[in-house]
């Protein structure tokens, strides 16, 4: 049986790592989770400052060597890379969202909220488009290797 990856845009915060991965474990059909870090990714990823391709690589990798149809990105309670209210995190979790989904089309981008408690909430969710909906074949990354 064929292993199933997921990917997670997560930040580098040691306590969030282990809770994001056996949450994703447990509700998605994931064997394991292909982790890219950096300080903040969230906020990171929602500013237009920020040039993504260092974790686009990575995401490459995940989703052509490892088969992974599934990404989510990750704020968390605490973050003293992204160190703004909740309620701000979680708009850049659906900005980061937008931003990744663009790249990857054929992928579901899930964001998600980590809670002082270690709690996972389900911020936003876009579909991947299926092989049989669309007659292009776009699991590769497209406007990655485009831009260079
Ligand atoms: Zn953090």
């Amino acid at each position: 049986m064929e292993l199933k990856f997921a990917t997670c845009l997560n930040c580098i915060d040691g306590r969030f790592q282990i809770p994001v991965i056996t949450w994703i474990t447990q509700n998605y059909d994931v064997d394991y989770v292909d982790m890219i870090t950096e300080a903040g990714m969230n906020g990171l990823l929602a500013s237009k400052y920020f040039d993504p391709s260092h974790v686009l690589r990575r995401l490459a990798i995940s989703i052509s060597k490892n088969n992974s149809n599934t990404i989510f990105i990750v704020g968390h309670f605490d973050c003293a890379a992204n160190s703004v209210k909740e309620e701000v995190q979680k708009k850049h979790i659906k900005k980061a969202v937008e931003r990744i989904k663009n790249y990857t089309l054929s992928c579901q981008v899930i964001g998600i909220w980590v809670s002082e408690y270690l709690e996972v909430e389900k911020i936003s969710e876009v579909g991947g488009i299926r092989k049989d909906d669309s007659q292009e074949d776009d699991s590769q990354m497209y406007e990655y290797s485009a831009s260079g």
